[in-house]
């Protein structure tokens, strides 16, 4: 499925792992230039390949591709776009080449995470040198007729960044924010391992509500009209996480039992929907395990 969100973005699922809504991608066509930001999983290559052939696009007329940050669902293909479009170019945070490029580290660290199931992730391949570059703070990028900025947004991962559509004034978040499924609505604060950091994330979200925005785009999932308190209550969700958490941490609480009384909650207070979330038990184990870690190292 793609569907045109604002006047120069399309919103691409990515089907990941045969899921709809559940990773989506951005597909940005100005007049001289075409760009992607977010790829989905590698495994989800033919996909993408398909929806953008809906829109008329083959891969090698998207010059840029810019994952939000290293995580695979928005990262995984990008190595395999550049395999099959030779002169694409790969933009990301300065902190992000180096394991674009050596990904060894990357993909042990997503083995430590998700055990066998990274398999189906897809292959993570290395990228050229020639095919990469990092952004600077508030970098500009002109694609013709649009104008993309690019933001440091560090705290969900050290190395992600958020790209801000100007002339649509159409904020693409990564994972700064939390997830939302179309279907429910519940907000998942997203605080995964390995590098989860609060601090930053609030910060993050407070330098991206100073950006006069009128549409947020979600890689979990879509388009949401930005109102003024959308990131008030993004900073609520994520602190009234941080105390739960650590309260069950206080009482003693085992990882599994925290998990359990987080899908209890969520259970009473949204019955029924969450049975339909993709993902639900695993997004939520992953939050806690990030958080937990987080405040541990935080003592
Ligand atoms: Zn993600």
């Amino acid at each position: 499925m793609v569907r045109k969100v604002s006047d120069h973005i399309y919103l691409i699922d990515t089907v990941a792992l045969g899921l709809e809504e559940f990773v989506a991608a951005y597909l940005i066509t100005g007049s001289s230039e075409n760009a992607l930001v977010d790829t989905g999983y590698a495994s989800s290559l033919s996909n993408i390949v398909e929806e953008l052939r809906q829109v008329g696009l083959r891969l090698h007329e998207i010059k840029y591709i810019i994952p939000t940050h290293l995580h695979l669902d928005h990262s995984g293909a990008a190595s395999h776009i550049i395999k099959n479009s030779s002169k694409s170019l790969i933009l990301c945070h300065p902190r992000a080449v180096k394991h674009f490029i050596d990904p060894s580290r990357l993909i042990a660290s997503v083995r430590e995470i998700y055990g066998e199931s990274a398999a189906l992730f897809g292959e993570v391949i290395p990228v050229p040198l020639e095919n990469i570059r990092g952004v600077h703070e508030y970098e500009k990028l002109e694609l013709g007729d649009v104008t993309l900025r690019f933001i440091h947004a560090p705290g969900h991962a050290p190395h992600q960044i958020v790209v801000y559509v100007e002339e649509d004034q159409a904020l693409i978040t990564g994972d700064a924010v939390s997830i939302q499924y179309p279907s429910s609505p519940v907000k998942i604060p997203t605080t995964p391992p390995p590098s989860y950091n609060h601090a930053e994330t609030l910060e993050t979200l407070e330098k991206l509500s100073k950006i006069s925005s009128k549409i947020i785009l979600r890689p979990h999932f879509g388009e949401t009209p930005y109102t003024l308190n959308y990131f008030k209550e993004e900073v609520e969700i994520l602190q009234n996480w941080r105390d739960r958490i650590r309260a069950f941490i206080e009482q003693g609480l085992t990882l599994d039992e925290i998990i359990e009384s987080l899908l209890e909650e969520y259970d009473q207070r949204y019955r029924g929907l969450l049975r339909t979330l993709p993902s639900l038990h695993t997004t939520v184990r992953l939050s806690v395990l990030g958080m937990m870690k987080y405040l541990e190292e935080e003592r």
